[in-house]
């Protein structure tokens, strides 16, 4: 095939997630809806660990003639854990390894362009990679930011420098359950220790603290900013976000939209990084209607010993079937499988089932799911409003805390369980959720999953956000360095859908 002309080609859209499983999954949801909707070339970065994680369990989902994967390292050893309390290495390693790699590899290839692709004409990166976003602004290739976590969250993080101003950050440990006055729309709803979890410092200097606030606060600085959640979810928080960022795409649930473009014919690219052991399919198939809590925590949380053993006494106590994902890496000590006391092994063998890495969102949407015990990571939480499961919220750190208070308190969607690891309130939770609150807990879980199918619906605000946000992107082409760096007003730029009601009641 002869060099084409690059006017003859389509928009090049580079798609760079943070290399951990939840931000590739809702970011390779997103290149595959770009595949989808036609006439846009996609080229995915990835590290090295996560492409050959991809390869062996989900290349499936990798299968698009318009989707290219680019490797580059993380700058990790390949020993190296990448989950618990080792994920914070991270992130240094990507601004001293990856950073400059990138940067080279850009530069190398006249920003990608081959035979058959223009160089790169717009840049969607992960809003935590700002090295990505300092490439895009310095060549005058327009920049969109994708924020894998809620917007309530991505909101409290952006409100740091107001919590500091006020002194409601650092929090020392005291005054927890103060209602915090400082994020502009949660009023009367978060407290203390809702707050993102590096909010839990002594002093802001915390270098985690402070990566947090540098990165959030450089967010307006792209032309538009992606969120994967819904107008009718976050409408009062959207809209304090819409102040500093007016170019706002909110087109989640991404899973859904995603199964919505593709009528449901394949499940959404799960993109998994372990073996989805499907074993557990067939075992919730000869369960009853609504009798199973499906537990997970998810790809990166590490339990003690001891908590694990809380969950296992509180799950059996509560005498509820439970689904159980523990990973081969989800217990500090690594040995967690071993020397289960015999009373929880017997009642394991019962009514229980252990997987090491499951369909999740297959799982969710079983009949014999009844509620979710969960970390309450962004991707979990949105699957589990689309499947209309109930929640008990267990957040561990990040954005997590903020999105289990919203579970609990503004949504009505279960129970937040935070700051509590006993095997007594456990079993209370899990029985109100299954049994006493049963009705009341499915009746809301249904009311909001039926918001949700309606954002990604054709005339959903999610639904034509996404188209929106494709125009969007088609306009940028040929643009080069006189696109516009967005000062305010939405002047310009094609007007969101915007959806009430609002749930925040
Ligand atoms: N997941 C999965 N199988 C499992 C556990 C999790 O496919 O056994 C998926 C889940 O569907 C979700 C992602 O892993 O899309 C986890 O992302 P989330 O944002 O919930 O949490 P994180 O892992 O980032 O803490």
């Amino acid at each position: 095939m002869g060099e084409q002309e690059d006017s003859s080609l389509p928009p090049h859209v580079l798609i760079f997630p943070l290399p951990i499983q939840g931000h590739v999954n809702s970011m390779l949801r997103l290149a595959k809806l770009l595949c989808l909707a036609g006439g846009v070339h996609v080229t995915f970065f990835v590290s090295d660990f996560v492409h050959r994680r991809l390869l062996l369990h989900a290349s499936s989902s990798l299968r698009h003639p318009s989707l290219r994967l680019q490797t580059v390292s993380d700058g990790l050893p390949a020993d190296h854990p990448r989950s618990g309390a080792s994920v914070v290495d991270i992130m240094p390693a990507i601004k001293n390894v990856t950073a400059p790699m990138f940067r080279d590899m850009m530069v190398n290839s006249d920003c990608l362009r081959s035979c058959d692709r223009r160089p790169v004409t717009c840049i969607i990166a992960d809003g935590v990679l700002s090295f990505a976003g300092d490439f895009a602004l310095e060549r005058g290739i327009p920049l969109l930011y994708f924020r894998t976590v809620s917007a309530c969250s991505f909101w409290a993080c952006f409100c740091f420098q107001e919590l500091i101003d006020a002194g409601e950050v650092p929090i020392k440990g005291n005054g927890m359950d103060l209602l915090v006055k400082s994020v502009p729309g949660m009023e009367g709803v978060l407290r203390r220790r809702d707050l993102p979890s590096f909010c839990r410092v002594d002093d802001i200097s915390d270098p985690i603290f402070q990566l947090a606030n540098t990165v959030t606060r450089q967010t307006p600085r792209a032309h538009a900013v992606i969120l994967n959640t819904f107008e009718a979810l976050e409408a009062p928080v959207l809209c304090h976000i819409r102040g500093p960022m007016p170019n706002l795409f909110t087109i989640g649930p991404l899973h859904s939209l995603l199964n919505t473009k593709t009528a449901n014919i394949a499940p959404a690219a799960s993109g998994s990084f372990w073996e989805e052991d499907r074993s557990c399919v067939k075992w919730l198939d000869s369960q009853p209607e609504k009798s199973v809590i499906y537990v997970s925590f998810g790809s990166l949380a590490v339990v003690t010993r001891e908590q694990l053993v809380e969950f296992w006494h509180g799950l059996v106590n509560s005498g509820q079937r439970f689904l159980w994902v523990m990973r081969p890496d989800s217990v500090a000590g690594q040995d967690g499988g071993s020397q289960v006391p015999a009373e929880l092994a017997e009642a394991t063998e019962e009514r229980g089932y252990i997987v090491g890495w499951a369909p999740q969102e297959e799982v969710l949407n079983h009949p014999a799911i009844g509620g979710f015990l969960t970390h309450s990571g962004w991707n979990s939480t949105l699957e589990s409003m689309v499947a209309g499961v109930p929640m008990i919220c267990w957040p561990m750190f990040a954005d997590q805390t903020v999105n289990s208070r919203f579970v609990g308190e503004a949504w009505k969607l279960g129970l937040d369980m935070k700051d509590t690891c006993d095997r007594v309130t456990i079993e209370k939770m899990v029985r109100d959720l299954m049994v006493v609150r049963k009705d009341e807990f499915v009746q809301s879980a249904n009311r909001m999953t039926q918001l949700a199918r309606e954002a990604v619906s054709e005339g959903g605000s999610s639904y034509c956000n996404f188209n929106r946000l494709i125009e969007y992107i088609r306009s940028m082409v040929g643009q080069g360095e006189t696109w516009p760096i967005l000062e305010s007003g939405l002047s310009g730029h094609p007007r969101p859908v915007l959806e009430t009601p609002n749930l925040l009641t």
